[in-house]
């Protein structure tokens, strides 16, 4: 599949076309930002870890019936996935209370939620990606109703998905956030899930411990970030147990793989 121009650049991926109109190439950079882009810096090795966690997860998606956008990874740092039209919405599922809602509703951090809660959120940098309501969607026809069903029903059967995913390596899914698009794909028009699944997107506690193995290391200028994506891809069996990935190890497989192209 043959790399063309780059269509998008976003705060953590690039998107090229390619030789075939309804598929792109999805780019994972090691740029990290938080607090709507006010804090930002580049992490060695992170677009690696989020490249092969996300491929994991997404597959495994797929396999379950859960439709993704995901067509098969490339290299250390790409994806070859389906041309999508992100639908401006960030969809935000929560287990455990923590971030900006306690924050918004002062609710303690760590209070475990007596059932999901879904969240809306217009896609918007320069509003700030505000909370939005289900009759912000309808009203403003982001969605119709069957749409937004559909959407709720796949956010549902997801975090069930994902709680047993990571329930059964020691980690808690505390909370995270997806995005949907339309395919072009012969005018079918399909909803899929779009984007990454990965610890940028989702927060993971350490059972036992709480640890935070997510990008709150970043927010919270807690470090050793590389190391707890690691442990995430350890865990999860995409890493082999002894395999010590540093950021260094991270940059010099990228490397390698990039010159036997
Ligand atoms: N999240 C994300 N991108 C965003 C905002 C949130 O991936 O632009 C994820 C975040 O990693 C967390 C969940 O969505 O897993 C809920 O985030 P929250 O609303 O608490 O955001 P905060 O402002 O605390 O980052």
């Amino acid at each position: 599949m043959k790399k063309g121009k780059k269509i998008y650049e976003g705060k953590a991926k690039i998107i090229y076309a390619t030789s075939d109109k309804n598929l792109v190439i999805q780019y994972f950079k090691d740029d990290a930002t938080a607090f709507n882009n006010q804090k930002k810096s580049t992490i060695e090795g992170k677009g690696v870890l989020n490249n092969r966690i996300s491929e994991h997860i997404l597959s495994n998606l797929s396999e379950v019936g859960i439709k993704n956008h995901l067509v098969k990874r490339i290299n250390m740092r790409e994806q070859l996935v389906k041309l999508v039209d992100i639908i401006p919405i960030e969809f935000v599922i929560r287990n455990i209370a923590t971030g900006s809602l306690t924050k918004r509703l002062g609710i303690e951090d760590g209070t475990v939620l007596e059932r999901p809660l879904i969240e809306y959120c217009l896609k918007d940098d320069k509003l700030g990606d505000p909370l939005i309501s289900r009759d912000h969607i309808l009203n403003f026809n982001w969605l119709n109703i069957a749409q937004l069903d559909l959407i709720n029903e796949n956010l549902t059967r997801l975090n069930d998905f994902l709680l047993g995913m990571f329930r059964a390596v020691g980690i808690k899914l505390v909370d995270f956030k997806v995005e949907f698009g339309f395919t072009h794909e012969s005018g079918k028009n399909e909803i899929v899930l779009a984007d990454e699944i990965s610890p940028d997107t989702c927060r993971l506690w350490d059972t036992i411990t709480d640890k935070k193995l997510d990008k709150d290391r970043f927010r919270k200028d807690l470090g050793d970030l590389i190391p707890a994506y690691t442990e995430v891809a350890k865990r999860l069996g995409i890493l082999h147990e002894q395999s010590n990935v540093s950021a260094v190890n991270v940059t010099k497989l990228s490397s390698v793989k990039k010159k036997t192209k």
